[in-house]
């Protein structure tokens, strides 16, 4: 089965609320976010999924949202808005410790189902259905044999180059 995978590479702060070392101050990491697509099969340019449609809507979800900016546990919002009201910044918060484990769960399950529906995807349940190349009959898509299924199937976050964490679907 075909997959595809397209890296970024972003910088952002954060720190670990509550956390007992170091990673308890605001600091910052040069990350990397490999994010991997699965089909069934490939489209008829041969494609799981365009690079470029990866990069246009994955990474420009994450220029804007992640890339030079802070991100924050929402029980830290104190310290958030005390940096926005400096910097101006729109601090990204999340549910839950700013970990790479949480930002690839994150990425996996709330952010990309939901920026891949776009012209060329219907979603259903976290799975997409690309539907670009189909034929058209009148004016109704059909072929039902020619559907194939694009999801996002893993996220990996590297902190560093030796550390990173990953989310992946499970089947
Ligand atoms: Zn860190």
């Amino acid at each position: 089965m075909p997959y595809c995978t397209k890296i970024f590479e972003f910088s952002a702060a954060h720190r670990i609320y509550n956390h007992n070392g170091k990673c308890r101050n605001l600091h910052g990491h040069q990350y990397k976010a490999e994010i991997t697509f699965f089909s069934d099969k490939l489209n008829q340019m041969g494609m799981v999924i365009d690079f470029g449609d990866i990069k246009s809507k994955v990474g420009g979800w994450i220029m804007k949202n992640w890339d030079h900016n802070t991100i924050l546990g929402i029980n830290d919002y104190d310290l958030g808005k005390n940096i926005s009201s400096i910097t101006g910044q729109n601090i990204y918060y999340m549910s839950c410790p700013p970990t790479a484990e949480a930002m690839a769960y994150h990425m996996l399950h709330d952010i990309i189902p939901n920026l891949i529906i776009f012209e060329d995807f219907l979603c259903d349940n976290k799975e997409l259905i690309y539907k670009k190349e189909l034929p058209k009959t009148g004016n109704k898509i059909i072929s039902e044999n020619l559907e194939r299924k694009v999801f996002c199937y893993k996220v990996k976050i590297y902190e560093t180059s030796s550390s990173y964490a990953e989310a992946e679907l499970i089947h």
